[in-house]
């Protein structure tokens, strides 16, 4: 299933961000054809950039990599609820289908929060499907968040 297995990479992604200290966090962009452009996890500790979220790297890395600021057709999977942020870029970015993991009550950008999709102001909605995977990417920042209190 074709779903699965890109979420998979994704979690791949976020377990990798955990082994490094990050937030537990991972996203892959795919082309229209359903190729890779670039997958990532959270490193705003690694770069000293509160802007380092996967979904903002992988836009990034795609983006350069195409030589291009607009990724139409493009296919953003992620395993958390973005956050406004990240909302706001994937409009920019013209993304077409957004599919994310565990949703996210409380900085969540698309569900809760700020939903931007659902602003008047944001002027391109993709189409948005949720709950992908969600349980194993909430029980790995359960988990994540666990560990750092007892720690
Ligand atoms: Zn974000």
């Amino acid at each position: 299933m074709v779903f699965t297995s890109h979420m998979s990479l994704a979690l791949a992604e976020a377990r990798a961000a955990a082994a490094r200290g990050e937030v537990p966090v991972g996203a892959v962009l795919l082309d229209a054809t359903g190729a890779v452009l670039a997958s990532a996890g959270n490193r705003t500790r690694e770069l000293h950039d509160p802007t380092a979220h996967a979904e903002l790297l992988v836009i990034r890395d795609a983006c350069a990599a195409l030589g291009t600021e607009r990724l139409t057709g493009c296919a953003l999977y992620v395993t958390l609820e973005p956050c406004a942020m990240c909302a706001a870029a994937i409009a920019a970015a013209r993304i077409a289908r957004l599919y994310y993991g565990a949703a996210d009550p409380k900085s969540g950008g698309v569900a809760h929060g700020a939903r931007v999709f659902a602003h008047p102001q944001a002027h391109h909605v993709p189409e948005i499907y949720d709950g992908i995977d969600a349980a194993r990417a909430g029980a790995l920042l359960t988990s994540f968040f666990r560990d750092r209190r007892e720690a």
